[in-house]
């Protein structure tokens, strides 16, 4: 864009104290704080707030409230800690569970609609990987409404939202971010989809709260708009992501649909079965069985299926079996998997069991942050400096909490506590007394140039068949079980696709709501999410938690695969040059004693 004039002549500007990316959860939950303190927010969302992907949250909310079985949060630290593969920070970690039950009693406040027990208290239920005791029995620790936790939280929180008077520009897509000279963010652009014309949004701090990216994957839980837009954001501003390589399979999609089944299914006491019949969970999860945490319970299926053991004509699923559990619990319980049942394999749930087969669900990895939802660099010799204006939380972001695999119900628990913990953080540093610092004058040309390319685009590939072959790609050579020679060639496949990503054909020039132009911008995010993945995979030589790598099995010297001597650290990848990094795991809590790495049995 050389010659251009610049921002302020070409481009409609508006100025907030702050700009959130995303209102899911976690971007809604820090709105709050901050609409609350009086701030000026806007709060961009793709879609209406309230369908965020949050919406789609079934089994549960993690807090040890101990309304069911004896529970504290030193056992749920302990879990999330042994969840994570050991790769967690157990400074974070502890801050979250401590904060557990307070963010869990204000969303009730808030209005939250939880299930009840008879004597009042929130209902809870068994979820994966939760214990008591260190691993002795499972524990119910999930807060739930019905299998509808997120549709109510979600809901909850943008009527608290409405009530606090926050701003939201709704069909507003976050485009960039805008950087000045010493790297401080100073705002975003955005493309208006009801207009086409592009916006500069200044802003004395930006949050990215833009979700998962799990649509680099073609076999996905995720909705159609989890296509990684703020990691793509912070990846082209030059920020590293972390722990990228770190996908977690959920056990149960339904067999060639994706729709998932929440794990509260097993929560309620449904069983895993093979073609024999058999619940055979039992022989390689002797404690937890069916309740073992997901990339356990994932493989031991893809195990089952590889041996033969696998259901229907091609022998290609597993079936889960609610069948015992009775039509009454299930339609109290668990009435949208009933729907999701009928609706998604025409199966009566309370008369058959149901195919399923693990699937793509949520990303450990993300930008990464401290505690306050700062997002954090390493510079001058320091790992996690803060880089200035810029916060993350919710899924995009990596605190990291979920380590190398997340424990059910800690995503959710991870929004609030972490949502309002970066909004706390802002209104403390008093931005109200603060200037606007300047904006560039190139501050949309990155921007422009991306509209540019497609408005000129005269013939070249669509960014549908492009953006599929990336998940193709990406199913191929990133799934449950890895090879090293997989995965190398994954890195090849992805950087020839990157090369077609710059040449995608806008044939629909359109302004007003063109699905088309947001479908093209979008897939510069996937690339950068999807090459950020494939690269970090690629180079980490052991297996841990979700990623599991065939090369890399069980030996007496290094059990699982696991290798502590080499591999306990974080990667971080950079986009440009495609540059990995490594950082050190925090294994020292804030106050709790440290849960040395051992071995995970279950
Ligand atoms: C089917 C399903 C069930 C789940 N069940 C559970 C559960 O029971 N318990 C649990 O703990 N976790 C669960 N999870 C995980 C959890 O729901 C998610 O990790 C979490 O809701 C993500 O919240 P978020 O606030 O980070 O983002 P999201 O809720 O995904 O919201 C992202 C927001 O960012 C906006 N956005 C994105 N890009 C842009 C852009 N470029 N410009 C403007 N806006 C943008 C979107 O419009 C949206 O508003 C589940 C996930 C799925 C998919």
């Amino acid at each position: 864009m050389q010659g251009q004039p610049a921002v302020s002549s070409t481009v409609s500007k508006r100025r907030f104290d702050v700009v959130i990316v995303g209102a899911g959860g976690s971007g809604m939950r820090a709105s709050l704080q901050l609409a609350r303190a009086g701030l000026s927010v806007a709060v961009l969302s793709k879609v209406f707030p309230t369908r965020s992907h949050t919406v789609a949250a079934q089994g549960g909310i993690g807090a040890s409230l101990g309304n069911m079985s004896e529970d504290n949060w030193h056992y749920h630290f302990y879990d999330t800690v042994k969840g994570s593969d050991w790769l967690g920070d157990q400074d974070a970690i502890e801050f979250m569970c401590r904060e557990a039950p307070k963010v869990v009693y204000e969303l009730e406040h808030f209005g939250m609609p939880f299930d009840r027990n008879p004597d009042g208290t929130i209902y809870q239920r068994p979820f994966g990987g939760h214990t008591a005791n260190y691993g002795e029995k499972p524990v119910q620790r999930a807060c739930a409404a019905a299998d509808r936790t997120g549709h109510a939280m979600l809901h909850t929180l943008y009527q608290q939202n409405v009530k606090a008077r926050t701003n939201f520009f709704v069909e507003w897509m976050a485009l960039d971010l805008i950087r000045d000279a010493e790297g401080s963010v100073v705002g975003v652009t955005a493309l208006e989809m009801e207009t086409g014309e592009l916006h500069v949004l200044q802003a004395k701090t930006v949050l990215l709260a833009t979700g998962g990216a799990g649509r680099i994957f073609a076999a996905s839980t995720n909705a159609f708009i989890n296509t990684g837009d703020g990691l793509g954001m912070a990846a082209r501003a030059g920020i590293p992501l972390e722990d990228m390589e770190f996908w977690q399979f959920h056990p149960t999609g339904v067999a060639g649909a994706g729709v998932l089944l929440t794990e509260g299914c097993r929560g309620e006491g449904a069983i895993l079965r093979n073609s024999n019949g058999e619940r055979f969970m039992e022989r390689y999860a002797p404690t937890l069985k069916d309740l073992a945490p997901r990339d356990f319970v994932s493989r031991c299926m893809d195990q089952e299926i590889k041996e033969g053991r696998g259901c229907g004509p091609n022998k290609d699923y597993i079936v889960l079996d609610m069948t015992h559990l009775g039509a009454e619990t299930i339609m109290k319980r668990l009435p949208s998997v009933f729907e999701i049942g009928h609706n998604f394999a025409n199966v009566d749930i309370t008369r058959e069991p149901i195919p399923v087969v693990p699937t793509i669900h949520y990303q450990m990895g993300g930008i990464p942050t401290n505690i306050h939802g700062q997002v954090v660099a390493p510079k001058d010799g320091d790992p996690n400096a803060v880089i200035g204006g810029l916060y993350a939380v919710g899924e995009c972001s990596c605190v990291s909490v979920h380590g190398a695999n997340r424990l059910g119900t800690n995503s959710l628990l991870d929004l609030l506590v972490f949502g309002k913990a970066a909004g706390d953080h802002i209104v403390a540093s008093n931005l109200k007394a603060e200037p606007h610092k300047a904006l560039p004058a190139n501050a949309a040309d990155a921007s422009l140039a991306r509209m540019a390319r497609l408005d000129a685009s005269t013939g070249g590939e669509y960014a549908q068949d492009v953006a599929n072959d990336i998940r193709k790609a990406m199913q191929m050579h990133a799934g449950v079980f890895r090879t090293q020679a997989l995965l190398d060639e994954g890195v090849v496949k992805i950087r020839e696709i990157a090369e077609r990503v710059k040449s995608i054909h806008l044939g629909d020039k359109s302004k007003v709501f063109n699905t088309a132009r947001v479908e093209a911008l979008e897939v510069d995010n996937l690339i950068e999410c999807a090459m950020a993945t494939i690269v970090s995979a690629a180079a980490r030589r052991e297996s841990r938690g979700a990623h599991t790598v065939d090369d890399y099995a069980d030996t007496p010297e290094h059990p699982n695969g696991r290798n502590d001597e080499e591999w306990l650290k974080h990667t971080l990848y950079y986009s440009q040059g495609q540059r990995l990094e490594y950082k050190p795991v925090q294994l020292k809590p804030l106050t709790a004693e440290s849960i040395p790495p051992k071995v995970r049995t279950f």
